[in-house]
């Protein structure tokens, strides 16, 4: 069975066609600037590199370039278009309405729309790519993979708000959580690198530029960082995390900012970009820091604070920990932010082997032997994950 991954932002389409008997990626492209000028789809095959260059106003014509790539004679992977027996698609925002990975239908499509207000961003975006891809392929199932779902789990007292109880019930003010496909990915393979052992307590870390933490137990999520947006929980590379959310209306008032001007300063301004003035990226940062710059040094400082107070109330509300799990941009490729942050889990004793910590590239257990909470690296892959909820969903509806 092939699947074809599709993930649509609002100009961009990322894609891979995955070979589900051996999980190997056939292809993988990205299509950028749709509806601007310069549209440029790349596929990779191989290593190979396939470059169209030409204007693409929507996504249907994006989407028609991908499917002419994947054909294509000398660059693409496949004879004939229903070699893809299913489409997997990244939506961000689900509400409350799906815990797991559905066959998108009429109900699925109306659900993804009520959820707008929600997902302002991606969400309009993921209804494109789907309905572009139907044009294309309408007998083909089609899949909608959550980022929001993996975490309905989570009981009210880690979702509900200390607002009135209405701006829940009215508005659908609760926590929901992001990043679900990365934790899910990574919390089942940490579970497989420990033999399937039942009940299992796991913290995730996906540090990229984007970070959220997850409470995992019996692979169940209990808690998660993010909230209504992914703004809340850790510092983030532009983004702030928590704050005093007074900080709001005292901004608009003292700073004379509008609403928009706030949100704007919080998710673009802010993070360890905001803190250091320098990036946000963490090897500029991590550069600087070497250099001696001091913002860059505090940026760290407090992005590191910040993973490990969240590590901390994790392992209460789990009542332990068996696992901590580091994925995505920093948390698979930088050992001195790990251990930075095990440094101060060490009450819980935990034991870092240096040496396995400064390996790249692999799954791998980065603790000591004697260590009494396993630590792993696993590099997330979202798209294979969902894949493999795309090929479960339509070999189960057969
Ligand atoms: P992601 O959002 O998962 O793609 O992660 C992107 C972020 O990972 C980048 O902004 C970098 O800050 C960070 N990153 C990637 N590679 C490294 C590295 N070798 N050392 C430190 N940080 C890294």
């Amino acid at each position: 069975m092939k699947v074809l991954v599709i993930n649509c932002g609002s100009s961009s389409l990322k894609y891979q066609l995955i070979n589900m008997e051996d999980e190997k990626v056939l292809a993988i492209g990205l299509v950028e600037r749709i509806g601007i000028e310069g549209s440029v789809l790349t596929q990779k095959v191989n290593g190979e590199k396939y470059v169209i260059e030409q204007p693409m106003q929507d996504h249907k014509v994006a989407m028609s370039l991908v499917i002419n790539a994947l054909l294509d004679k000398e660059h693409g992977v496949i004879s004939d278009m229903s070699e893809i027996s299913a489409v997997g698609h990244r939506v961000l925002h689900a509400g409350q309405k799906y815990c797991s990975s559905v066959l998108i239908n009429d109900d699925v499509m109306e659900a993804i729309k009520d959820c707008i207000k929600l997902g302002p961003l991606h969400n309009p975006a993921n209804i494109t790519g789907i309905n572009s891809c139907k044009e294309f392929m309408p007998n083909t199932p089609m899949v909608a993979v959550f980022d929001t779902a993996f975490h309905q789990t989570m009981p009210e007292e880690a979702y509900i708000y200390a607002l009135p109880y209405e701006m829940y019930t009215k508005y659908g003010v609760r926590k929901y959580g992001f990043h679900g496909t990365s934790h899910k990915f990574v919390s089942t393979e940490a579970i497989k690198m420990l033999n399937g052992a039942k009940n299992l307590k796991i913290v995730t870390c996906h540090l990229g530029n984007g970070a959220s933490i997850c409470a995992i137990k019996d692979g169940k999520v209990i808690d998660t960082t993010m909230g209504l947006t992914p703004l809340a929980g850790l510092v983030m590379g532009t983004r702030c995390g928590d704050i005093d959310p007074s900080i709001v209306p005292f901004l608009m008032k003292e700073a004379n900012m509008s609403a928009d001007d706030v949100d704007n300063l919080m998710n673009k301004k802010s993070g360890v970009l905001g803190i250091s003035g320098i990036s946000s990226d963490f090897r500029d940062i991590e550069n600087a820091a070497k250099e001696g710059n001091k913002r860059a040094q505090l940026a760290l400082k407090i992005y590191d604070y910040k993973v490990k107070t969240a590590i901390g109330a994790y392992v209460a509300a789990l009542d332990g920990v068996d696992a901590i799990v580091f994925t995505a941009g920093l948390g698979e490729n930088s050992a001195t932010n790990r251990a930075d942050i095990c440094e101060g889990l060490s009450y819980l004793g935990i034991k870092l082997d240096p040496e396995k910590n400064a390996l790249r590239g692999k799954a791998m257990e980065i603790s000591t032997p004697d260590s009494k909470v396993k630590v792993l690296v696993i590099p997330t892959n979202e798209e294979l994950m969902i894949a493999r909820d795309t090929k479960e969903i339509v070999d189960s509806a057969k």
